[in-house]
């Protein structure tokens, strides 16, 4: 039984570390930014709340590992978590053996920005804690649970069945933590239908149904659904030869324009940041207010879409950094769904405290519940699940074998 888990999330730009002890309220994490840039540091807390701050000028994601694994394996971690953004078809988390490492690879055409940099963590952790039992859980293993006709879409058979083609669904680790627990709030755990929204700078909304995904709005890439940060969400498809056509783009360019300079940052053409495009829209900025009501219409619309996947509807969750802190947004969503009984209690939204839980409704239709996501746990408890799991099995063979000898 593993007592603390390191949990490695190696991003395409950058790479959080967490180590979770057993039995300690605090958590000692920390994020490596800027890497490959003369600004490139490790900043975070340690043991006892103490800030670190390490410069590591043009690190890259290699030594950039090296440099904050060597300092956490001080404190001896009994195993390691992966966050792995695509998993193919893999329904749940898995100890990382060299053909689950080949199937991370497979997928990397699925999320050419993230898998290869998992590899890179994966490779690093291996080589410096080589007895160490590693697990991979994928952000797409909750959704693997949606119906055909939800993950399947309109295109030719052959795309499907011959190169993988379908909707996959991502932000999987955070939809599931935040179902269980807001249904664990809400006094019906893992019962009924909820919808959660979660907003960070990548977004997503999905449909749960007693515990399991039905239907989300990320695709075969997390490009599909919602606005997002950088990201345009929904778009129709033939954007790409309206912009080939018309602005002689190669896909390169469009494929760039619709996940960097899309979303709210394109909108607004001001910032990819909420906080600052709420402060702007204050100030009279009309770009930055077009920029949020687009957000919030959109988000409705895809919840509004999402709940054909539900048999009833239980309430909503809003979980990531818009969800959680931002009470104006989840009004200003909340006001284009009306029609589904949703009743928001405008003063507890409004006095809710930032990064706490808590019920927002008025007490009738659907309930509304803010409950913050936490992904580094939900990893650390599925790698502990694994990791027993396996020693579990072995010992049950040790003493099948010992009986058959
Ligand atoms: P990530 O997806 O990178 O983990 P987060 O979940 O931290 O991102 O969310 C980042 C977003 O949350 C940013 O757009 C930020 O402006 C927004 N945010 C954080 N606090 C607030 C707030 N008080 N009001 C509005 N937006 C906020």
């Amino acid at each position: 039984m593993p007592k603390s888990v390191l949990v490695i999330n190696c991003g395409s730009s950058s790479i959080k570390f967490a180590l979770l002890l057993e039995d300690q309220e605090f958590r000692i994490h920390g994020l490596a930014e800027n890497l490959g840039t003369p600004e490139a540091r490790i900043k975070g807390v340690t043991v006892g709340n103490e800030p670190v701050d390490i410069r590591i000028p043009n690190a890259d994601h290699k030594q950039a590992l090296e440099v904050g694994l060597e300092r956490l394996a001080n404190y001896k971690p009994d195993a390691i978590g992966h966050r792995i953004v695509h998993g193919g078809t893999l329904t749940k988390a898995e100890l990382l053996t060299d053909d689950i490492i080949e199937k991370i690879r497979q997928a990397t055409p699925l999320a050419p920005l993230h898998n290869p940099a998992h590899l890179v963590g994966i490779e690093a952790t291996k080589r410096l804690f080589p007895d160490l039992p590693q697990v991979a859980v994928f952000d797409t293993a909750f959704h693997q649970t949606m119906p055909e006709h939800a993950f399947r879409y309109a295109l030719p058979k052959f795309l499907y069945t011959e190169h993988n083609v379908r909707r996959y669904g991502f932000h999987g680790t955070s939809h599931a933590y935040v179902s269980e627990r807001g249904s664990e709030l809400a006094g019906s755990f893992k019962q009924g239908g909820w919808l959660t929204a979660h907003l960070g700078n990548g977004s997503s909304t999905c449909a749960i149904w007693n515990g399991q995904s039905v239907d989300t709005s990320m695709g075969l890439t997390p490009l599909e659904g919602v606005v997002m940060g950088t990201r345009s969400g929904d778009v129709d498809p033939s954007i790409h030869s309206f912009l080939a056509s018309n602005l002689g783009w190669d896909i390169y360019k469009i494929d760039k324009m619709l996940n960097s300079q899309s979303g709210l940052l394109g909108l607004s053409n001001l910032s990819n940041d909420m906080r600052t495009l709420i402060e702007a829209s204050e100030q009279g900025n009309e770009d930055a207010s077009i920029a949020i009501e687009v957000f919030c219409y959109r988000l409705a619309k895809s919840l509004a879409a999402l709940s054909c996947g539900l048999p009833r509807i239980d309430g909503l969750f809003f979980t990531g950094g818009i969800g959680e802190n931002s009470a104006y947004i989840r009004e200003k969503t909340l006001a284009y769904l009306p029609h589904f009984g949703f009743n928001l209690s405008k003063e507890q939204n409004d006095n809710l405290k930032r990064g706490t839980e808590g019920r927002i409704d008025a007490g009738k239709g659907p309930q509304i519940w803010v409950v913050p996501t936490d992904e580094e746990g939900r990893i650390a408890k599925e790698t502990e699940n694994v990791v027993n799991e396996v020693s579990q099995a072995a010992a049950k063979k040790f003493e099948a074998d010992v009986a058959m000898a």
